[in-house]
């Protein structure tokens, strides 16, 4: 029985949540405050009660040390620990309550429980910041479905993904605390990420911060003998509030009055988005910059014609972002629900999702055997559209999209290329590491490898090391340097004895959304052998249950 699959938007300062209604029309789920967005900010307010949302934001002035934000950027980093309370919380564990107030806001809204998700994340996340995304989820009760890339999920949003027409998009996506520009190229059958680039210390927050500093100046300026206002928490938070507040209110008018208060006294400050823009033209110029390389990038692949721009992220309402695009690179660009787009890219993905499950079940029941083995792609169109009547007239369930329709969603699948290549640190001839790909960048997923050709070094070697490399620069290259570790463990089991060179197989599977599963087999005896694996910063499964466990004893609102 197909479930409703919801799609959400972590996003590193607003979150969002989206389903589909039973026409397959993303709606996105007002918060309990009435906002369709929520600040991804925890605040901790004791140790058995969060607080996740504006509020948080506002408990921020009061008390800052108990407040949590920005984490996305540290998704996947084991360094990163937020301690509160004497307890330390990974990104993940942070969050996972950022989802819990959104799912549970929206569970109460639509009087229905949530289970099923599908979360976005930024194209460069790598093997470890989408496996942290993915405990995100689990660590808040959710079954995970997919990960998804936020400028697949925009593309899917805008409409662009129609069986036979090919296209070359740009994203540009500037939020509140990053800037992602990604190429993606809409083929038949596949929507690739040609080649992403950014910043992802650049955002919504520094403009805030040019004006805060503009405010503050203007005040010095005439009360020289009173201060300056950023040296005192108290007017220093209020003015982070107003500078978020005068730079929406830039978006739609010409000027902005603001009231700055300091050591007693109230002065009138005015901004006009002219100012606005001058004082944060070389933020501008920075995403210009930084759109440039990639669409050189994209050029040098062979993508060298955009046929549309897509603003996404709440920075780009900012009128001067389109204007300085079309300037630039003499695009138009279209801005389109900046703020929902991707989860409710993410949302029209999880129709996708259910369109193939409900299919392959109905095939499967006519002929035969299990749904999961089921290859929509093998079914001729007749057949797909024929079964797809059936299960459109079957009511109750969760879709109830025209059988045409839902043959279209389950057979144009969405299908994603590996954004970076994988491999194995060796040891050559010289004594030197080196890393050996074994999945390339721009692979379609999911994908697998087999290695054949390591062997161990001596004999009745009972363990054989492993090292799990990702390409961490632009290009792949083989230099260990030019590589990230990001599972270092061992084969544990070797059948005994052994020969020195004995054979040892090494299977790569990069699973759909973008995180990788290795296998480690003995050849002779057919044998898997274990492979224990600690990645670098990734909570085990048995780690995420435990912490789970503890988790769910805090309260979220
Ligand atoms: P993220 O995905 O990084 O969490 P969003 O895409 O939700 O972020 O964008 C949030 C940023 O957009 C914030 O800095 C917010 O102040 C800014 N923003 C939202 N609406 C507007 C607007 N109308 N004009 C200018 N900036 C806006
Ligand atoms: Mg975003």
């Amino acid at each position: 029985m197909a479930t409703r699959v919801y799609g959400i938007d972590l996003g590193t300062t607003y979150s969002c949540i989206s389903y589909c209604d039973e026409s397959g029309r993303p709606v996105v789920v007002p918060n309990a405050e009435g906002e369709l967005t929520t600040p991804s900010v925890v605040f901790f307010e004791n140790p058995s009660n969060v607080v996740v949302g504006v509020q948080a934001k506002n408990a921020s002035k009061v008390e800052p040390e108990r407040v949590a934000a920005f984490v996305k950027r540290s998704m996947g980093d084991g360094s990163y620990r937020f301690n509160v309370d004497g307890r330390e919380h990974t990104p993940e564990e942070i969050s996972s309550l950022v989802l819990r107030k959104v799912v549970g806001d929206a569970a109460q809204a639509l009087g229905e429980p949530i289970t099923d998700v599908v979360i976005t994340c930024p194209a460069y996340f790598g093997n470890n910041e989408r496996e942290a995304t993915r405990n995100a989820g689990k660590l808040a009760g959710l079954n995970v479905r997919h990960i998804l890339n936020e400028p697949t999920a925009a593309a899917i949003c805008y409409g662009l993904i129609n069986a036979g027409v090919e296209k070359t998009v740009l994203v540009y996506d500037l939020g509140g605390g990053t800037f992602d520009i990604t190429v993606i190229a809409i083929k038949e059958k596949s929507i690739e990420v040609v080649c992403t680039g950014g910043n992802f210390r650049l955002g919504g927050k520094d403009w805030d911060d040019r004006i805060i500093d503009y405010f503050a100046q203007a005040f010095v300026e005439r009360h020289p003998d009173i201060g300056d206002p950023r040296d005192d928490p108290y007017a220093f938070q209020e003015l982070v509030t107003a500078a978020e507040a005068c730079k929406k209110g830039l978006s739609t008018k010409d000027r902005w009055p603001q009231m700055v208060v300091h050591g007693g006294v109230r002065e009138r400050v005015e901004l006009t988005r002219e100012k606005f823009e001058e004082i944060t033209a070389d933020l501008l110029e920075q995403t210009v910059e930084l759109t440039r390389n990639v669409l050189e990038q994209a050029k040098e692949r062979g993508y060298s014609r955009i046929d549309q721009v897509l603003l996404v992220g709440g920075s780009s309402k900012m009128p001067a972002v389109a204007k300085r695009l079309g300037e630039v690179f003499g695009i138009e660009s279209q801005l389109f629900e900046p703020d929902l787009a991707v989860a409710k890219g993410a949302a029209l993905m999880g129709v996708r999702l259910v369109a193939g499950e409900l299919l392959r079940e109905a095939i499967a029941a006519d002929r035969g055997g299990q749904a999961a083995d089921v290859d929509l792609e093998q079914v001729d169109r007749k057949t797909l559209e024929d079964v797809a009547r059936k299960v459109a007239a079957d009511g109750g369930r969760v879709l109830r999209l025209p059988g045409k329709e839902l043959a279209d969603y389950a057979s144009t699948r969405v299908r994603n290329v590996s954004s970076k290549a994988f491999g194995v640190a060796i040891v050559d001839d010289r004594d030197n590491d080196k890393v050996a790909h074994l999945i390339g960048a721009n692979t379609p997923l999911p994908a697998e490898h087999l290695e054949t050709g390591f062997g161990t070094r001596v004999a009745n070697q009972v363990t054989v090391r492993l090292r799990v490399m990702e390409q961490a620069g632009e290009v792949a290259s083989s230099v260990f340097e030019d590589n990230r570790l990001i599972g270092d463990g061992e084969l544990t089991g070797l059948p005994q004895p052994l020969p020195a060179g004995a054979p040892i197989h090494v299977k790569f599977r990069l699973r759909e959304d973008g995180t990788l599963e290795v296998m480690g087999f003995e050849p002779n005896s057919k044998r898997e052998v274990t492979f224990q694996i600690k990645v670098d910063g990734i909570l085990s499964d048995e780690e995420v249950a435990e912490r789970r466990s503890d988790l769910m004893q805090i309260q979220v609102s």
